[in-house]
């Protein structure tokens, strides 16, 4: 909730306006019955671990003060109430963690609850009158006409001040339903109260004020262990649905995406340590921003051991000031809250999951203890895929040049094919390349040599880098490149042009068979075969068979170093 600073002004003089002006009708309109302080002591102990002790009830969290409020004012009048209902406005800043300041929230309920009392105070007495002169059945119409008024006016209110401050109020019905609800329930706890401290004095306490909060108590216990199963069932459902992802980066984004079901974040980031000290942000999620650069939040490369983040448990910064002592982080102007939290595997830190809030208090315990749980399902999720990934990766590519194997080129050839057939690509040029005695290398040199060079070749080939390209090892010194879209001069360009790169470079190799070790420098020249559908071939098996065609008979019958090129009619062109 944004406040503007004319609001703040607007309240803090309606204050000044309504309050003094609702004390004075109190004192000077409302009898004032005689006052038992110690009994009022005791209220006021009831009254505030009553408000202490909340139940969540669906979204709606519950405190059941009412009762204690109501036998007061049946007691002791209005006078008392509205100085009960004061300190109780007080003590609820401390107890209910808003974002809205202080100040401000006591300045609204301290007007609400002055307008509430005096309002339904005079229904009483108008309906009733004071309690020495009243039957009991006269006592029940005006104590339920006074309750009713007490809710209904102060839900009201509240209806208002949110529509003055352009709050959403989509979700007050709820909570207005809740509270005239629980305010009639406890009306005749209110009654009952009130005639047994007049029969037993303070006595009555111990026959309804203790077993109503024992019985309070324990409800709000189940209800909130009822809050926690339920987001635990829920952090079960997000751990499976982490687990059936199989690549790395989807795990990321199911993650960040699920837990916001979870936990009221902004912004998330994901961020990777690495070595225990080096800082990378892998992943994040800022409103609906996920892709480029995250500019709400930046990250030192290193961390340090004061950096306000905790290797081993979760921390919450639930204001501005706390989130300074993560001073080498820097976070957006409107963030208030950060939570971080150490992603861990095996009992070792990974990396740290930081979410954000532009709320003040917008985490608590059980957030904490979800997102520890959480994490623990994150981690094991991605080193799943992470294996997955390098698993797949190991039975698609060649072990010494990295590049793809011919496994991967023929499915690769059978989709290129699919898109032939549906219109996606038009042509498809394949240039297959052979080293030229590549075997007398090996015998000079040593075998490890040739590894060697291949390696360094097959880098060579990699750095022609042309749009969609696929390169693998097709066998021994033998490569192909795929060229999608590619007419068939262009794929002879690109032939002719990694032919002279070969020619031109210097290879720098450690001969394995020599005694001394010292890197020679060896020149290599490479025979090439160059085929294109639909032109040369009519599937992929005969564009392959074809480019090679054109290797073996324009490049190494005609004398080498040479690019072939295929012709129908089985001539090939030199
Ligand atoms: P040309 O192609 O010019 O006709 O002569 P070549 O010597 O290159 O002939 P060929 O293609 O028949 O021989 C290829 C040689 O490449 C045979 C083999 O010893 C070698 N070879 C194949 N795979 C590897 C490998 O992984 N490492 C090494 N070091 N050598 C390999
Ligand atoms: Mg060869
Ligand atoms: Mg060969």
């Amino acid at each position: 909730m944004k406040i503007t600073a004319q609001q703040q002004r607007s309240i803090f003089i309606l204050w000044l306006l309504v309050v003094p002006l609702m004390f004075y009708i109190a004192l000077n309109y409302f009898p004032a019955e005689s006052y038992d302080y110690v009994n009022m002591a005791i209220y006021l102990a009831i009254l505030i671990a009553t408000l202490k002790t909340s139940i969540p009830l669906d979204r709606v969290s519950l405190t059941l003060e009412r009762w204690v409020i109501f036998s007061l004012f049946f007691q002791y009048g209005v006078v008392a109430e509205m100085i009960f209902m004061q300190i109780a406005s007080f003590v609820l800043l401390f107890i209910m963690k808003s974002p809205t300041p202080k100040a401000f929230r006591f300045a609204f309920n301290s007007i609400n609850f002055a307008v509430v009392s005096i309002i339904s105070g005079a229904i009483f007495y108008i309906f009733g009158g004071p309690l020495s002169e009243m039957s009991l059945s006269s006592f029940l119409l005006a104590g339920f006409l006074y309750a009713s008024a007490y809710s209904l006016i102060n839900s009201s209110l509240i209806y208002l001040f949110f529509k003055w401050l352009k709050t959403d109020t989509s979700g007050m019905k709820k909570v207005i339903v809740w509270d005239y609800v629980s305010s009639i329930l406890l009306l005749p706890f209110a009654i009952t109260f009130c005639l047994l401290m007049q029969q037993f004095g303070s006595k009555a306490f111990l026959l309804i004020g203790v077993p109503f909060l024992l019985v309070l108590l324990v409800a709000s216990n189940y209800m909130n262990s009822n809050k926690m199963s339920q987001l635990l069932a829920s952090s079960t459902v997000i751990g499976h649905q982490l687990a059936d992802n199989l690549l790395v980066e989807n795990v990321h984004l199911t993650f960040i995406d699920k837990i916001k079901g979870v936990i009221p974040y902004d912004s998330a980031y994901i961020v990777d340590l690495r070595m225990g000290e080096n800082l990378v942000l892998l992943s994040f999620k800022e409103g609906e921003f996920r892709s480029g650069v995250a500019n709400r939040f930046s990250l030192p490369p290193k961390r340090s051991e004061s950096d306000g983040l905790e290797v081993n448990s979760t921390r919450l910064f639930l204001n501005r000031k706390s989130i300074d002592a993560l001073k080498a982080y820097t976070f957006d102007p409107s963030v208030e809250s950060v939570m971080t939290a150490p992603i861990k595997r095996n009992e070792k830190t990974e990396g740290f999951l930081i979410l954000t809030s532009h709320q003040r208090y917008a985490f608590d315990d059980v957030h904490v203890k979800i997102v520890d749980l959480l994490t623990g399902y994150f981690a094991t999720a991605v080193e799943k895929a992470r294996y997955y990934e390098k698993t797949v990766e190991k039975s698609v590519t060649c072990g010494l040049t990295g590049l793809y194997n011919y496994r991967y080129l023929e499915s690769k050839l059978d989709e290129e094919m699919i898109r032939y057939h549906t219109g996606e690509i038009s042509t498809l040029s394949a240039i297959m390349l052979d080293i030229d005695h590549f075997k007398s290398i090996n015998d000079t040199y040593g075998h490890q040599s040739g590894n060697d060079l291949l390696r360094a070749y097959a880098d060579l080939l990699r750095s022609f880098r042309v749009e969609d390209m696929t390169l693998a090892r097709y066998g021994g010194e033998e490569f192909v490149m795929l060229l999608p879209n590619c007419e068939k001069e262009d794929a002879i360009e690109i032939a002719e042009m990694i032919r002279k790169e070969v020619e031109q470079t210097k290879f720098k190799i450690i001969p394995d068979l020599s005694e001394d070790r010292e890197p020679i420098i060896i020149d290599i020249t490479i025979s090439v075969g160059v085929a294109t559908m639909p032109i040369d071939a009519k599937d992929g098996k005969e564009l392959l068979r074809n480019a090679d065609r054109a290797l073996y008979i324009g490049g190494k019958q005609a004398g080498r170093n040479k690019v072939g090129i295929y012709e129908e009619d089985d001539k090939v062109t030199i």
